[in-house]
């Protein structure tokens, strides 16, 4: 028995993948076609999307945000996850890897769910704002170049009702958050933004260490 949380090995890691993960056929292939992919670890891990999954089905979401769609696999997910009037907008700046999300989302038959918007995030979700769609999100997903997390935070703040969620991925970042030797900057911008939150009075935040960290901030009622 441990009551800390448990460091996982390859077999324990299996074990966990086995008796937990069930994971449609479309996301599976997906997933292996992202295998292939140079930036393949850019994929969230499936126990993360079904993890996400879940959430969206508890808060009942009906409207979702993604920063960071790459090959699709987390927006598939939620997109799988919302009922059929539910809407997931997506921004991405890559029209290259997001070419294979649509084919996926066509193939699961969510494609008319998701609004992918190609630009940079920050200028997609100030048009949000902008357009009157600030406290109408449920659910947010950040995971995109960690220079922005900080901008991306406040205006995804803004753009969920209050009790809507955000979850921020790769807030371990390997762990080098916690090894004072690495000093560049993205390890920087993400000490100084996990410290952010958890100082956040305006949200109650959690920072579940699945697959490489993962920070669930509700926006206060
Ligand atoms: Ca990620």
């Amino acid at each position: 028995m441990s009551n800390q949380t448990l460091t996982l090995d390859d077999r324990l890691y299996r074990y966990l993948i086995n008796h937990s993960v069930h994971e449609p056929e479309v996301l599976t292939a997906l997933r292996h076609e992202t295998a292939q992919h140079p930036m393949a670890q850019m994929q969230i891990a499936p126990e993360q999307g079904q993890f996400m999954a879940l959430l969206v089905q508890l808060l009942g979401v009906t409207k979702a945000l993604e920063v960071g769609v790459f090959t699709g696999y987390s927006a598939l997910r939620v997109a799988l996850a919302l009922p059929p009037e539910g809407k997931l907008v997506a921004c991405d700046v890559s029209a290259e890897y997001t070419a294979i999300a649509r084919r996926y989302w066509e193939k699961a038959g969510v494609i008319d769910k998701i609004d992918l918007r190609i630009a940079p995030a920050t200028e997609t979700l100030d048009q949000l704002i902008q357009s009157g769609e600030s406290s109408s999100f449920d659910f947010a997903f950040i995971d995109a170049d960690k220079s922005s997390y900080p901008t991306y935070y406040e205006q995804a703040l803004q753009l969920v009702r209050p009790g809507g969620l955000i979850a921020v991925d790769n807030v371990l970042w390997s762990g080098r958050v916690a090894d004072p030797e690495v000093t560049d900057s993205r390890t920087s911008i993400l000490r100084t933004f996990n410290d952010t939150i958890h100082n956040d009075d305006r949200v109650v935040a959690s920072l579940v260490p699945i697959a490489d960290g993962l920070t669930l901030a509700m926006k206060k009622p």
